[in-house]
């Protein structure tokens, strides 16, 4: 016992006493409510141009495999140098996956020639489900009806701030998509809701959708269905998009 207690110094003290407080009060801190697990999975998050690892990725910029038209058939989209640009009049694309509750990244560039002006100018979109549209727009220096301009939830949310970049420079879409939930004869139990951050700023805060984005605002029950972006006849080009399903 002389020995041991010799072996003690003033500086292990505090260190022995923590560890008998552990194995004598097991979690006691954390309270009597406290959820211990299970623990969220454990993922490697990426940097801004790298999916992180458990993301499907939709587009690296090497083909259109995970993609069709939505007139049938394959993509008629351009591809060059990883980056893939709409050709007007080749309708949209979408994907061959269906997806419900998602996060998903996109980035998308709007002519560096100004073509155009209001919703002729840069005019694409990314619509989730093929209802619900977040509005791609050249809104630098452009002026539109507020609630269709870059950024928007077409015709129902204006954006909190308007984040765009010149037209020719890479912006950044990072969505969080909750599906709309529907009774089994048709009504509707809960909305649609998006959260979007554009260039890294939030812009769109858990809004509530009204209902699909094109002609009436109204819902129809539906499941998981594809993403598609559009071809509005403007030569936008997308790069980098990758989803994770929620
Ligand atoms: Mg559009």
């Amino acid at each position: 016992m002389k020995s041991l207690s010799l072996k003690i110094n003033k500086i292990e003290i505090p260190f022995l006493l923590a560890i008998i407080a552990v194995l004598i009060f097991p979690f006691h801190s954390f309270g009597q409510n406290t959820n211990l697990g299970p623990a969220p999975k454990v993922i490697t998050p990426g940097l801004v141009t790298t999916p992180p690892s458990d993301a499907i990725v939709l587009f690296d910029g090497t083909n259109f495999d995970a993609w069709e038209s939505t007139k049938g058939g394959g993509v008629k989209w351009d591809l060059k140098k990883g980056i893939m640009t709409v050709v007007p009049g080749t309708y949209d694309i979408m994907t061959k996956k269906s997806f419900g509750d998602c996060q998903l990244h996109i980035e998308w560039r709007s002519p560096a020639i100004v073509v155009g002006e209001s919703q002729n100018r840069g005019n694409s979109g990314i619509f989730l489900q093929r209802k619900y549209e977040v509005q791609v727009l050249d809104s630098y220096n452009s002026e539109t009806y507020i609630d269709g301009q870059a950024g928007s939830i077409y015709k129902q949310h204006v954006p909190l701030v308007n984040a765009c970049l010149p037209p020719g420079e890479w912006q950044t879409y990072d969505i969080i998509f909750n599906v709309p939930v529907f009774n089994d004869n048709g009504t509707l139990n809960s909305p649609a809701y998006l959260t979007v951050l554009q260039n890294g700023v939030l812009i769109q805060n858990h809004v509530e959708l009204k209902g699909k984005t094109s002609g009436e605002a109204i819902y129809e029950k539906h499941g998981k269905l594809p993403l598609s972006l559009q071809d509005h006849r403007c030569l936008v080009s997308y790069r980098n998009i990758w989803i994770r399903e929620l």
